[in-house]
């Protein structure tokens, strides 16, 4: 008799673990389940449409750092189908990739559909039973077999299943955190979930001034402590700030807590290729050779003039000044402004994250297969499961590994 298996949950994993299960037993009967009446809708939309597939990084232990949450757990699936191989994988499907200066890789057509679209050809060709609009309900083990049950429709006995129902972010995409409940009931802990990747909602209201000000580096981290640091790109908003550098400092600071009550104090360098000796040196160096000039005209020789008349202001300094006028510790005060921005993080931007930080404990998957340690012929794959990376292609990168690992264990 052919083994069935139910796939649960059609995004990037469960896409993968699908193809990769096909590929390594062609025999098997294949039953790919997902709510919504398309495969890939969060793949379709993210990387801002681009599809950011994975990251141009090669070396595999410098990319496990780049997961606040599961790195470790990780490193088993990421040898056996590394950013290289997902590169070589699509490509050898029809999808030309460009990695971008960042390291980012992207569909050459930055498009990507073009990257589901991979899944929908090969599906189109093999046995998979694809069960479109339709909600799992529940999962039964009764004795060797799973009762899938589904919305409106008889149930589904398989032989195995793999797990691929997301985390719950961007729930409009149909990952509302349902394989949450379905793997406690199977036997599972989910660890403490929060959101992660998405942009932080300052006390100050000094930010909207400079709303759409965007640095291509900075380094930002809590006040005062070395823990929390990260560099990037970096954008001031209406309410506060975003950007790679701001969803990194979310993605590390994703369960602590803090509100209007009690802040978040963080500090920003904007200049951190630059010892404050020598950025104090070289704002010296322009205040002696135009001591006629303004202050806030000195100040806007190194950043945009809005962020200058923001640190006048904050430091309650006259711009109008001449800069003879200033004195070394009014300059001082403004190198220390700028290498240390002061803001304090009262919310996160709610129900716009990326991703979900926490899900399945790991400590109950096997790493080297992603088969349960708890319950016989399930397996998990994607963002369910407690891995979380930063935004640079990581996310999917562990999505395409871990269900590819997880199609290929199910096999055997
Ligand atoms: C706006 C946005 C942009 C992003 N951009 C990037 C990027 O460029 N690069 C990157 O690496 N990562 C990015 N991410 C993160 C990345 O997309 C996710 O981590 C990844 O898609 C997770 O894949 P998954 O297969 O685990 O889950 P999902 O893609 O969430 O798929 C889960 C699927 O399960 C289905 N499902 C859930 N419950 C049920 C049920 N009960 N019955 C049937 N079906 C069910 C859902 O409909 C869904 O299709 C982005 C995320 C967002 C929200």
């Amino acid at each position: 008799m052919r083994m069935k298996v139910a796939i649960i949950g059609g995004g990037a994993a469960g896409l993968m673990a699908t193809a990769a299960l096909l590929e390594a037993d062609p025999k098997v009967e294949v039953f790919l389940i997902d709510k919504n009446d398309g495969l890939g809708k969060k793949v379709i939309i993210s990387g801002g449409g681009r599809c950011n597939v994975t990251t141009g990084i090669q070396d595999i232990k410098v990319v496990l750092t780049k997961y606040p949450r599961g790195g470790k757990f990780l490193t088993s699936a990421m040898h056996k189908f590394s950013p290289a191989d997902v590169y070589q994988w699509f490509e050898s499907h029809g999808v030309l990739l460009k990695v971008e200066a960042d390291s980012r890789v992207f569909p050459c057509s930055n498009d990507g559909h073009d990257v589901v679209g991979v899944f929908e050809k090969l599906f189109k060709t093999s046995k998979v039973r694809l069960i479109l609009n339709t909600q799992v309900s529940d999962i039964k083990k009764v004795r060797q077999v799973f009762e899938v049950e589904l919305k409106d429709k008889p149930p589904l006995l398989v032989d195995k299943v793999i797990l691929t129902t997301g985390g719950q972010a961007y729930r409009q995409t149909g990952s509302t955190g349902d394989g949450y409940a379905f793997a406690t009931s199977l036997g599972h802990t989910i660890t403490e979930l929060a959101p992660s990747l998405s942009a932080l909602f300052t006390q100050e209201t000094w930010p909207a001034k400079v709303a759409g000000l965007s640095f291509q580096s900075v380094s930002l981290g809590r006040s005062g402590r070395g823990t929390f640091r990260t560099t990037g790109p970096l954008l001031f908003t209406h309410k506060g700030i975003s950007g790679p550098a701001a969803f990194a400092l979310s993605s590390l600071i994703a369960f602590e807590k803090f509100d209007a009550k009690h802040p978040l104090e963080i500090a920003i360098d904007l200049f951190p290729d630059k010892k404050v000796t020598d950025l104090t040196s070289s704002i010296e160096t322009s205040k002696l050779a135009n001591p006629r000039k303004s202050w806030l005209n000195v100040l806007a020789e190194f950043v945009p003039k809005s962020l200058a008349e923001v640190i006048c202001q904050e430091l309650e300094l006259d711009g109008d000044k001449k800069s003879h006028d200033i004195s070394k510790k009014d300059l001082a005060r403004c190198v220390d402004w700028l290498k240390s921005v002061p803001l304090h993080i009262i919310s996160r931007s709610a129900g716009d994250e990326f991703v979900t930080a926490g899900g399945v404990n790991l400590k109950e998957v096997d790493p080297t297969t992603m088969q349960s340690k708890i319950c016989p012929n399930l397996y998990f794959a994607g963002e369910i499961l407690d891995i979380d990376g930063f935004t640079g292609g990581f996310n999917l990168q562990a999505s395409w590994a871990t269900g590819h690992l997880a199609g290929t264990s199910a096999a055997s």
